[in-house]
């Protein structure tokens, strides 16, 4: 319902908005902890409960909120917040040379350790009601955060004393987590906007919300694949065989889950398991019983329609070998991690797919015609380096005409991403027009054929892209083969370039995407 740190103005229009169905709480960045109820002129609770910190703001928002229909009162109630639970147990043996007294989550970048990064990320979007899982050389983490006051935060731990798998301590922990919570690992760098995550999650009545994101390896990567609603269908190890074509689409270890997701978990283990039992040993086995969070908790969710992916490009990456803990180094100690958040304005360089990307086949139809154009990966894995986005927005009116199918189409897509990933690069975004505005085609789809507002040249799917990436496109460009790719570029009111010969405005062509690429980014 609520959005990250919008401007109060953007949040007078949530509430006008706001529906009795949504009666929810959200933590926004820099407010006290105190709740405001709202009434409607029934006195009953109205849909929103609202955190203020700064009594000026509130004074601010209150008068807003005046005018809202239905909104009449006010009282003051106790805090509600997200819990955060975050995973710092892990043993580092990976990073052993560099961790050798300190457990993975104190590994410092510029003096700082990790998650101390972590938990100032998790304060500044109003997440402070921490409880932080330790055991290898737990106590150095106790010691260096204390209780969180220093923070700001106010942290609780739970030390594993016999491990109990990574998600024991979740089990023995359940009933302090009587609500959907936010689960971390203290080993990653990121830098996310998390109330866009809750909302996303929140908005779906999801059990278990994934960040999920493309990466550099997804031939070796364990994957996701979901519906087009991004309900997870499977979960797939890096063992697991997996299709020929897939959507790079990785899990990056961020999650949003439901007690009730625990609850399930425990009660599917064959016979039912109490949160006592784990940590002691089998009766028949003689081994100790500890729980798997991928593999016993959220894996099982998969086909249920209850377990979501969020797909964002923002920056998560663990720091697992000290090869991955200098590039990510890298990456923060240049800004390049915190850019990403999705709260700051975004550049990007759109695509058009056929004759840009791939050989120009006529109109594709048949998957084995799609080929990628050479050094296009070369070209692609050079704009995820530069901080771009990379989002292809493409005209597809064989939709319309209906000779192809939307999941023949996807087909042809998971293909394209397949042998992107394959040579490490990866696309942020894709947006397609499945119209076409003339009538009169053998086994057209009628719907479809209109005249819509995101078939090229006119720059819908760019706008949209605009708009769930928080996109500047007067900072991006539109990169093409066509002149619709140029007109609808320009019409979205970004720099534009050509893949080929003509003269319909751009601001530079190049021989192919490779070329157009190094000149853009120079
Ligand atoms: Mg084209
Ligand atoms: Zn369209």
């Amino acid at each position: 319902m609520f959005h990250g740190d919008n401007g109060i103005r953007t949040r007078d229009l949530c509430v006008a908005n706001a529906t009795l169905s949504q009666l929810s709480y959200v933590p926004l960045p820099d407010y006290y902890n105190t709740i405001f109820l709202f009434f409607n002129q029934n006195f009953c609770v109205s849909p929103f409960i609202f955190f203020c910190r700064k009594r000026s703001v509130f004074a601010e928002y209150f008068s807003g909120v005046r005018s809202v229909p239905g909104t009449r009162s006010y009282v003051k109630g106790t805090m509600r917040e997200m819990k955060t639970v975050i995973m710092a147990g892990g043993l580092g043996s990976r990073l052993a040379s560099m961790t050798a007294d300190m457990p993975k989550p104190m590994i410092p970048i510029g003096g700082k350790p990790v998650l101390e990064y972590e938990i100032e990320s998790l304060r500044d979007q109003g997440f402070t009601d921490l409880l932080i899982t330790v055991s290898y050389l737990g106590n150095v983490i106790m010691d260096h955060f204390g209780d969180g006051s220093k923070l700001g935060v106010h942290i609780t731990y739970y030390n594993e004393e016999t491990p109990l798998g990574n998600a024991g301590a979740l089990l023995k922990l359940r009933n302090s987590l009587t609500e959907d919570f936010l689960l971390l690992n203290g080993d990653a760098i990121f830098d996310v906007d998390l109330n866009r995550m809750v909302k996303f999650h929140q908005e779906r009545h999801a059990l278990v919300t994934l960040f999920t994101h493309p990466n550099s390896h997804p031939y070796d990567s364990g994957l996701l694949v979901a519906d087009e609603n991004g309900a997870v269908l499977s979960w797939l190890a890096k063992e697991d065989e997996r299709p020929k074509y897939y959507k790079n689409r990785v899990n990056a270890g961020i999650h949003i889950i439901s007690p009730k997701a625990l609850d399930m978990a425990l009660a599917k283990n064959g016979a039912p398991l109490t949160a006592e039992m784990i940590g002691t040993k089998d009766a028949q086995t003689g081994k100790v019983i500890k729980i798997d969070l991928d593999r016993q908790i959220l894996k099982p969710l998969s086909g249920t329609g209850q377990m979501f992916c969020y797909d964002s490009p923002e920056y998560v990456k663990d720091m697992g070998t000290p090869e991955r803990f200098l590039a990510v180094t890298e990456d923060f100690l240049q800004g390049r991690v915190q850019a990403k958040n999705l709260r700051n304005s975004q550049r990007a360089i759109f695509l058009d797919r056929d004759g840009t990307i791939n050989v120009m086949k006529g109109f594709l139809r048949d998957i084995e015609e799609f080929e990628l154009l050479p050094l296009v990966a070369e070209a692609i894995r050079k704009i995820n380096a530069s901080g771009y986005l990379c989002i292809v927005a493409t005209n597809q009116p064989v939709i319309a005409r209906g000779e192809v199918t939307v999941p023949q189409l996807a087909q042809i897509h998971n293909k394209m991403e397949t042998l992107l990933g394959l040579e490490g690069a990866y696309i942020d975004g894709l947006y397609y027009c499945p119209h076409h505005p003339h009538k009169g085609y053998a086994g057209e789809v009628p719907e479809l054929k209109i005249d819509c507002a995101c078939r090229k040249p006119k720059p819908g799917m760019l706008l949209q892209a605009a708009q769930d990436f928080h996109i500047d496109l007067a900072e991006s460009w539109m990169v093409g083969d066509g002149e619709n790719d140029i007109l609808a570029g320009k019409a979205a009111g970004c720099r534009t370039a050509l893949v080929g010969h003509g003269a319909f405005g751009q601001d530079l062509s190049g021989e192919s995407l490779a070329d157009v690429v190094e000149k853009i980014l120079g």
